[in-house]
């Protein structure tokens, strides 16, 4: 599909073909990211250096879904490496949760960011931007099959649960969901490294840590 095909289409559609014409036809995690490299289906694909597909096994018993790569993800074409992916590690780690062992990935594939004197300034995707990459997550879900699925900060989470779920409210509890077995949702790392303080930063981690730690005696529960 050209620009022709997608006139009268709201701009936020790219020059490319939806998401739905560009995953295989038998789909693997390793075909499907290679589909994704080249996805033009949003204008992000102009901002972002390169699409930051989801990693894990591919059998992972826990998905995490965060917003959207950032800064030190979009150069890397990894996802949660940056800052924000150190501090779910050591969270992963006080709660139990051997990162290895989880699949995470992001709800956007491109980095959506604004300038700012020389920087990169992180700009919340937009929900027609969220709806064409959404098939990519859909994909990933389905081919994953996690017991458990993690939505991690607001965007994610109301992706995913609807616009009526508030993390601040019902962060850490599961929700039913067709998604996976067990669905919940938590703050996104990144919120915890904006706190205004030290004291503040440290709260924050803990209840960081108490959420995932919910999930990791759901995975003990099932493994026992
Ligand atoms: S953000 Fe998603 S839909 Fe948009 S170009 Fe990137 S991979 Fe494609």
């Amino acid at each position: 599909m050209g620009k022709r095909a997608v006139r009268g289409v709201r701009k936020v559609q790219g020059d490319g073909p939806p998401v739905s014409d560009l995953i295989p036809a038998r789909p693997s995690l390793g075909r499907v990211r290679a589909a994704a490299s080249g996805c033009r289906a949003c204008d992000l694909y102009k901002r972002g250096t390169q699409t930051v597909f989801g990693e894990g096994p591919s059998k992972a018993a826990v998905m995490l879904v965060g917003e959207q790569p950032g800064d030190a993800e979009d150069l890397a074409g990894h996802p949660f490496v940056g800052p924000a992916g150190k501090l779910l590690d050591r969270a992963l780690a006080a709660a139990g949760i051997d990162r290895r062992r989880v699949y995470v990935t992001n709800v956007v594939k491109h980095f959506k960011w604004e300038p700012r004197g020389k920087r990169r300034i992180h700009e919340r995707p937009g929900s027609a931007e969220i709806a064409a990459c959404r098939p990519w997550l859909e994909t990933e879900i389905a081919l994953v099959r996690p017991r458990v699925l993690v939505c991690l900060g607001a965007t994610a989470a109301q992706a995913l649960l609807g616009r009526a779920f508030k993390v601040t409210r019902q962060r850490g509890t599961f929700v039913p969901s067709p998604l996976a077995p067990l669905v919940t949702a938590t703050v996104h790392p990144s919120s915890i490294l904006r706190a205004p303080d030290e004291e503040t930063r440290r709260a924050e981690m803990d209840g960081f840590v108490a959420d995932l730690t919910r999930v990791a005696r759901e995975i003990g529960r099932k493994e026992r």
